[in-house]
């Protein structure tokens, strides 16, 4: 039987990447998408062209209601969930002291109440095969801060903690839980960045060169067919700290 993932924010970037190489991988996958309904049809179509076939599924996930769709599509579906990838995710970028309230709710409500919620939907099905696969695309800046991006930093460093406590709670279940935290990587949320300014970032950067989704979204396979790492915070990030 083909394992069955769920990745949330699957229509760009990291999400879309990690979608893509899953499904040519032969997982039965459920690319989640928001806003970017077409982008999520081009992936769907262009899979499909090379005999692929995924579900694309809208849902904002920072809504439990809506969280709880998109598991009973997968359920009803699959019957199954193996791997959840809980990626969605938004920046911010003000200074700490303008932040409004709205903006702690919505980059908190998308970023990690949404791992809370989504993990806590497919986590029963999980316990019930004594077999799952979280993975949780946190940050860099969860470990280490960054300066007018405090909520952000906040949002990843949670998602961390939920990490290992989760892994704690679930080993005896044989689920495992992890994230990864990507340095600088090439989507469209770094779109703000100049040439310039990315051309000095990759002078702090070891290997010297700003990230790929491709080098996340190969993480998440290696992390999909291991079976003894839990709790872990892996960073790819070219050697960036
Ligand atoms: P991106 O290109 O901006 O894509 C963000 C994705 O998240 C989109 O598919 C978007 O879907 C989805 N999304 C946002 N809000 C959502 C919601 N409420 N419900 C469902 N989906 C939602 O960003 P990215 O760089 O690929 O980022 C992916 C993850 O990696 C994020 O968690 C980010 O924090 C993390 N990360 C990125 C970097 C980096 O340098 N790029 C570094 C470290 C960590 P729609 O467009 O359909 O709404």
């Amino acid at each position: 039987m083909p394992k069955v993932a769920i990745v949330t924010g699957a229509s760009r970037g990291i999400g879309r990447e990690i979608a893509k190489n899953l499904a040519v991988k032969g997982i039965k996958v459920i690319a989640n998408y928001n806003k970017s309904e077409e982008n999520a049809k081009k992936l769907k179509e262009t899979l499909k062209n090379e005999g692929i076939e995924i579900d694309i599924f809208k849902a904002d996930v920072s809504r439990r209601e809506e969280c709880k769709e998109l598991v009973k599509y997968t359920l009803k579906k699959y019957n199954n969930i193996d791997i959840l990838i809980n990626n969605a995710g938004i920046s911010e970028y003000k200074l700490f002291t303008e932040e409004s309230d709205e903006d702690w709710n919505r980059v908190i409500n998308t970023n990690l109440y949404s791992a809370f919620v989504m993990s806590q939907e497919v986590i029963p099905n999980m316990i019930h095969n004594k077999s799952g696969c979280i993975i949780n695309i946190s940050s860099i800046w969860g470990q280490v801060g960054a300066s007018l991006e405090v909520i952000y930093s906040v949002s990843k460093a949670g998602m961390n903690g939920l990490t290992k406590a989760l892994a704690k709670e679930l080993g005896p279940s044989n689920i495992r839980v992890n994230s990864i935290a990507p340095g600088i990587i090439d989507t469209d949320m770094n779109k703000h960045i100049s040439e310039i300014e990315l051309k000095e970032l990759e002078k702090d950067i070891p290997l010297e060169k700003i990230g790929l989704p491709e080098d996340i979204s190969r993480c998440v396979n290696w992390l999909v067919d291991d079976m003894y790492t839990t709790g872990q915070i892996i960073g790819i990030n070219g050697g960036w700290e």
